[in-house]
């Protein structure tokens, strides 16, 4: 599940584990290529958080800016940003609407 909160610790266990196999498989590695290679891996990690949490919107905020209408959701939108490090960002957010006054959100803040 998305909000299981030990995904992150499982995140950033498979980070050292790779980053250590890596390292095995290049034991000449100045520390600064060492350095790279750890932050590529968690700026990966880090995008996969990141469109987590902003994806993450209580439904009781759902509310109309306009009217103060209750929104109601109209599917979903799909986005790819880049974060940190060129990292990917798959951004899921609803796309909401009003019936009280017709605004149309996406994403809603
Ligand atoms: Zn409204």
């Amino acid at each position: 599940m998305a909000d299981d909160p030990t995904r992150w610790r499982i995140a950033v266990t498979a980070v050292e584990v790779d980053l250590r196999a890596w390292r095995r498989a290049h034991p000449a590695a100045a520390l600064t290529e060492i350095e790279q290679a750890l932050d590529a891996r968690l700026d990966a990690a880090r995008a996969g958080l990141l469109a987590e949490v902003a994806a993450d919107v209580p439904a009781a905020e759902e509310r109309c800016p306009a009217c103060g209408g209750r929104l109601v959701r109209r599917g979903e939108r799909t986005r790819t940003l880049r974060t940190r490090g060129d990292a990917p960002l798959e951004l899921t957010r609803a796309y909401l609407s009003c019936p009280a006054c017709g605004a149309g959100l996406s994403p809603p803040r």
